[in-house]
């Protein structure tokens, strides 16, 4: 018995007061990942990243908006939104008690604008992208200072659909072509 009690008070109290009392979690623990709609610009990297495809993206091409989404009830904590995110608009932050009263309770969501095709008029990518990217490309080469032709033609194609792009590579690839063989 005396010796229980030494090896007791060597020891001292090996147990935590949660869930009665807050408990310390470690600096870089992968809890719910957190969302800041602010720094978004729904490019979908993160989606496409996520293993159990816990975050989804639903565009709706016919009243030019796109629904971001994340589905903490599928989410594994594996960090990988985090890693492909360009703007840091979502991480894995310290919270790990997710009990809620419904599964519903589990989804986030927010809205964004769809941007409009420059050529046929479609929505086709989330205007902050679009706007995200040509910033980007203006850091880069402020008023095109320095780019060559195949950076100036993608600068171009930042504000227009995959279907114009395509049409518009044919066309240059033949114009370059026709450069080539015939001058
Ligand atoms: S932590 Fe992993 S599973 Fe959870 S949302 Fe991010 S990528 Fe998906
Ligand atoms: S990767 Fe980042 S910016 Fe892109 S949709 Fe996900 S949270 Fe938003």
């Amino acid at each position: 018995m005396r010796k229980t009690l030494k090896e007791a008070l060597r020891v001292g109290v090996a147990t935590k007061k949660y869930p009665f009392a807050p408990i310390k979690v470690p600096e870089d623990m992968r809890g719910k990942p957190e969302y800041n709609k602010s720094q978004c610009i729904c490019c979908a990297a993160c989606a496409v990243a996520c293993p159990p495809n816990a975050i989804q993206v639903f565009p709706d091409i016919i009243n030019g908006s796109i629904k971001w989404q994340i589905d903490l009830g599928r989410c594994i904590f594996c960090g990988r939104c985090e890693e492909a995110c360009p703007t840091r608009a979502i991480w894995l932050g310290p919270e790990f008690e997710l009990a809620v009263m419904t599964r519903d309770d589990l989804l986030e969501d927010a809205n964004f604008e769809l941007a409009q095709c420059e050529q046929c008029g479609k929505y086709y990518a989330p205007k902050k992208q679009v706007e995200y990217l040509s910033k980007l490309y203006e850091t880069i080469h402020p008023g095109g200072k320095g780019a060559d032709a195949v950076q100036v033609a993608a600068a171009h194609d930042i504000h227009i659909c995959t279907e114009c792009k395509a049409k518009n590579d044919g066309l240059r690839r033949s114009e370059s072509l026709y450069d080539e063989g015939g001058r």
